[in-house]
């Protein structure tokens, strides 16, 4: 069993910790929250002052963080973890940043011979709660290898995308997909609705054709007919709007970088972007159902 940091106790970090020590691992936990530092030392992590006081002594340290921004200042510069770290450490950093951020932070760990991976996550708070997410890793074959053990203790698969920063690609490219598959499954449903079809049967009949995808099979946004899916819950729980606009924004910013064309991205993130100012960030992103619906 390791010896854990885990940094950044959050919605998704919280449970994820707290599957750590289910699983028999010894985890430190440092928040700058004091609210998650308290339900992360109910779960049996024990709480740090701070992120160096965590990951002093960890042969592992793990970071749930919001913003690449942030993963930088908690990694890098003189008061930054890596500077502290022995070069036994394992690091791996699971929040959903840019890819270019991702690679800065795992070649300043290299220069100091530490072996870091991306490992962002696919599935949201409910799979971190479960332990059910999919991890998507980039780094060295060997690094995600000495990983996999504890990543199996949060999630059902552990994905190698490629060398590091390829996690945070493959992750935004999944997530560009699903909000393009979502908009559309909106999209056809709504209009099947204007004609008089009703959206079960339409979605049945999706189902068993070639409009058939995820959406439609396990997370339909139209609301009662599926009865475990957010729709019917008034778009409570799930995947926040603002989540899918921040990665929709990696995205685009990825795309621009090597000057790909991402046409159906691009559209997908103004319609999350209008939707985010209509005041539905905090709903789960199938309820953009609603904005095609009234139109
Ligand atoms: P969150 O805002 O709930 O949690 C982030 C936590 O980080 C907060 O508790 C905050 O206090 C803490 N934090 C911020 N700066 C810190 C610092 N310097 N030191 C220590 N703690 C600090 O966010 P979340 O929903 O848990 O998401 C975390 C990451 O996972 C994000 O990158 C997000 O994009 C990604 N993600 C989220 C979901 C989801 O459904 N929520 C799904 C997949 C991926």
């Amino acid at each position: 069993m390791s010896s854990i940091a885990f940094i950044g106790l959050g919605n998704m970090g919280g449970p994820m910790a707290a599957n750590l020590v289910s699983a028999g691992h010894s985890v430190r936990a440092f928040d700058l929250s004091e609210a998650a530092c308290a339900v992360a030392k109910q779960a049996g992590c024990t709480v740090a002052t701070s992120a160096a006081e965590a990951a002093g002594g960890a042969d592992i340290v793990f970071s749930m963080l919001p913003s690449g921004a942030i993963v930088e200042a908690v990694y890098l510069g003189d008061d930054g973890l890596l500077a502290s770290l022995p070069n036994t450490t394992l690091v791996i950093d699971s929040s959903t940043i840019a890819a270019e951020s991702a690679r800065t932070v795992w070649a300043a760990a290299d220069a100091l011979g530490i072996r870091m991976i991306d490992a962002p996550v696919s599935g949201g708070v409910a799979a971190a709660t479960a332990g059910t997410l999919t991890f998507i890793c980039g780094g060295r074959e060997a690094d995600i290898d000495a990983a996999r053990p504890v990543l199996e203790a949060m999630g059902k698969n552990v994905l190698r995308a490629g060398d590091s920063g390829a996690g945070q690609v493959a992750k935004i490219c999944n997530n560009m997909l699903l909000a393009v598959h979502m908009i559309g499954t909106a999209e056809a449903l709504a209009l099947g609705d204007a004609h008089g079809v009703d959206p079960a049967v339409l979605s049945e009949i999706m189902l068993a054709s070639s409009g058939r995808n995820w959406s439609l099979e396990v997370y339909n946004p139209w609301p009662g007919v599926m009865e475990n899916a957010p729709a019917s819950k008034e778009y409570q729980g799930g995947f926040m709007v603002d989540l899918m606009h921040k990665d929709l924004g990696l995205a685009l910013a990825a795309a621009q970088a090597e000057g790909a064309s991402t046409p159906m991205g691009a559209l997908a993130r103004s319609l999350y972007a209008l939707h985010r100012q209509a005041g539905n960030g905090r709903l789960d992103f199938s309820s953009i159902q609603s904005m095609l619906r009234e139109s």
